[in-house]
């Protein structure tokens, strides 16, 4: 059994084949995958998964890149979907300053807004963060964040950022790039993650994992990157597929 937290099934990219891949993740042992929306387009996709599997739920927010188109009727919006059965979470949001068509100071304030209203409807956070590490973990804990907690996806930042985030109840997720042959500081950080915090993700179509790096990525490959955390912790990929999977249902109140 493994969990996908993180997959943008409902991107272009799948448009062909979207039933196949979701099929070829229950093939490979795929047991529950949650689906990201982070503009209206890819939300309204996301529903749409979660509504049509079982296994498929959603997690919807306001990514940074996008943040400068995020309305006050897309906040309101957020929070009637936030009752939604299969919304399990609230995301991706967060910090981007490697695209700039959003500035910094918009970027911070849709994400603050984000950070309240999973507050008030008491749902965790998914957090996007590119080059921006400093101002989304002080943003994080300046606005309460831990009163939800939630997921620092694709994980690749220091220990000592994972212990801050860890202290405000917040899980690692780790995706593709923990598998790359040079990504020597991912895979020492992964090692040193306690189990009962540990999560993985493919964060697909993007980040393949090793050895499929630079193919379009899809749910099914989870499983390399559970291999690649089960060895750095010296346990079984059952084992580490178990505990990440209740972490996962812990974290997104999903009862099994
Ligand atoms: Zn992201
Ligand atoms: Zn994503």
């Amino acid at each position: 059994m493994l969990f996908d937290t993180h997959a943008h099934l409902n991107a272009d990219q799948f448009e062909d084949d979207r039933d196949e891949v979701i099929q070829r993740a229950l093939d490979e042992g795929v047991s529950h995958i949650v689906v990201v929306g982070f503009d209206r387009k890819t939300i309204h996709g996301a529903l749409e998964l979660a509504e049509t599997y079982d296994f498929i739920y959603a997690a919807v927010g306001w990514h940074p890149v996008d943040a400068i188109d995020m309305t006050e009727e897309d906040l309101k919006w957020l929070e009637e979907l936030s009752e939604h059965p299969k919304v399990v979470a609230l995301g991706e949001m967060g910090l981007d300053y490697h695209w700039d068509k959003s500035p910094k100071e918009v970027q911070k304030e849709v994400f603050r807004k984000q950070i309240n209203l999973a507050k008030k409807v008491k749902l965790p956070i998914v957090i996007h963060n590119r080059e921006a590490t400093e101002d989304v973990v002080s943003i994080l804990e300046e606005e309460n964040a831990g009163e939800v907690g939630g997921i620092m996806h694709c994980y690749s930042g220091s220990l000592e950022i994972a212990q801050r985030c860890m202290d405000m109840n917040f899980y690692i997720s780790f995706g593709g790039p923990v598998t790359f042959k040079n990504a020597k500081r991912p895979k020492e950080v992964a090692a040193e993650i306690p189990m009962d915090r540990l999560l993985i993700e493919t964060d697909c179509p993007f980040l393949s994992p090793h050895p499929l790096r630079g193919k379009r990525n899809e749910s099914s490959y989870v499983k390399y990157i559970a291999e690649q955390i089960a060895d750095l912790k010296g346990i079984s990929v059952e084992e580490l597929a178990q505990k990440t999977s209740d972490n996962a249902f812990r974290l997104f109140g999903i009862n099994r």
